[in-house]
């Protein structure tokens, strides 16, 4: 919950930073950036730093946000699955905190990121529907969920890196006005998914996957995200 507050009231609604804050040197507008895995903060960083903590899987105190972007082209929620994941507006983030050991959901509002508590069992049938879901990163990546609604007849899913999230956060929180956000606000998520959009490749299975959804009715799997087009 604190860090949720945190970055509602520290984050930069724009990425205005000038310089690597991990080693001073100057950045460009667009730079990648370094999750601090104790504080949760984001950090700007150049280039030669982040590919220092881009190694998987070390056990370090910093953690590089990847790059990638995916599509779920079969995402898919079953009847009510929506409602049990408790998220009381139509789109919530997903990601895995590997200091908490869990899942943690947190959804745009007027003070910022709002968090949602996850009943574990829920977020676990929707990951069980779409085994996808699990190729998440923790801490550095999220699951972006568009729920069914009046804009739009099935449910979406993106696969995102985090400061991707947190800039939508900002860019809302700056916009929104009333119950629902408002005009604007539909109009920033609008082109942040059209810029999601634009980045991401479907997501495709290293290996077959013989789990609950091959006893779905439905074309095979493509085996290898490594196949040429
Ligand atoms: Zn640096
Ligand atoms: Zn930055």
């Amino acid at each position: 919950m604190s860090t949720l507050r945190r970055i509602a009231t520290t984050r930069r609604p724009v990425d205005d930073r000038e310089h690597c804050e991990m080693c001073g040197e100057p950045v460009g507008e667009t730079h990648p950036h370094v999750v601090n895995l104790d504080s949760r903060a984001l950090m700007c960083a150049c280039r030669p730093c982040y590919l220092l903590f881009s190694t998987e899987g070390a056990r370090q105190r910093y953690r590089a946000v990847p790059e990638r972007y995916l599509t779920f082209p079969d995402f898919q929620l079953g009847p009510g699955q929506w409602e049990e994941l408790e998220i009381p507006v139509g789109l919530a983030f997903f990601f895995a905190n590997s200091v908490q050991e869990r899942t943690v959901a947190f959804y745009p509002g007027p003070a910022g990121a709002a968090e949602s508590e996850l009943p574990l069992s829920a977020w676990g049938s929707v990951v069980a529907l779409n085994p996808g879901l699990t190729s998440l990163a923790p801490d550095t990546e999220a699951i972006v969920i568009r729920a069914p609604g009046a804009a739009r007849a099935v449910a979406d899913a993106h696969l995102v890196p985090i400061d991707a999230c947190y800039e939508l956060v900002g860019r809302l929180r700056q916009v929104w006005r009333g119950f629902d956000g408002g005009q604007d606000a539909r109009a920033g998520v609008q082109s942040w998914f059209a810029r999601v959009d634009a980045r991401s490749r479907p997501y495709r299975p290293a290996a077959p996957v013989e789990s609950a959804s091959s006893a779905r009715s439905g074309p095979p799997r493509v085996p290898s995200e490594a196949t040429v087009q």
